[in-house]
């Protein structure tokens, strides 16, 4: 960990002293989701998994989604801090992650990560890596190109916009290894398909996929 890392440790330790974490859903001083209330959050699981290599934790709805864009498009990054606690005290997540040697966030392309000032999947993964002794890379998987929001558009369109969006960089620290990709939100699937499919093609030996949600189209 660079310098700045560490500075910045400390300051969101005298931060955490003077301003002490609430829990985002009931208030309870302490910490960001209290005991009771992840409990509850629980009901949002979802139950059905998409095969052995992938899952999405939560629905996509209610105050996964509103928690969800809040942290992404509100400015609210310390909410990292929830989903990476409601990651590790699941069971199934941790059992899914067992073997799992590289966590690679599902990167954002520069210019709109300039905009946000940091990366979501990112800052999870970093907690997750530190709790799970998993190592995190963000310099493997790169985004070159941009491509408008995906919730904008068809499957598709989707899938044929999503080709060459990935790079992958430094072949040699995922060969014959397990990688997991982490994103937030799975929608079609396209983007962590596309991802997981050049990561094998540079050698990696097997890729997982863990969302924090998916959204499940609805029958009207
Ligand atoms: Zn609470």
């Amino acid at each position: 960990m660079g310098e700045k890392g560490f500075e910045l440790q400390i300051i969101n330790y005298l931060l955490d002293l003077v301003f002490p974490p609430t829990c985002e859903i009931c208030g309870k001083v302490g910490m960001y989701l209290c005991e009771k209330c992840c409990k509850d959050v629980t009901k949002y699981e979802l139950k059905s998994f998409l095969g052995n290599n992938t899952i999405n934790v939560y629905k996509y709805e209610d105050i996964i989604r509103k928690w969800i864009i809040d942290y992404k498009f509100n400015d609210k990054a310390y909410m990292c801090n929830i989903f990476a606690q409601l990651l590790i005290k699941n069971k199934k997540v941790i059992d899914f992650l067992y073997g799992c040697d590289i966590i690679i966030p599902v990167p954002l392309h520069l210019i709109r990560r300039l905009e946000r000032g940091y990366n979501q999947t990112y800052l999870i993964a970093k907690i997750l890596s530190k709790k799970l002794k998993i190592k995190v890379k963000k310099d493997i998987l790169i985004k070159v190109k941009n491509i408008k929001p995906q919730s904008e558009k068809g499957y598709l369109e989707r899938r044929e916009d999503i080709k060459g969006v990935f790079e992958v960089k430094n072949k040699n620290e995922i060969k014959d290894k397990n990688v997991l990709i982490f994103d937030d939100v799975y929608t079609t699937g396209s983007t962590t398909k596309e991802c997981k499919r050049v990561l094998l093609q540079a050698g990696a030996k097997r890729v997982k996929v863990l969302t924090i949600s998916r959204q499940v189209l609805q029958k009207r």
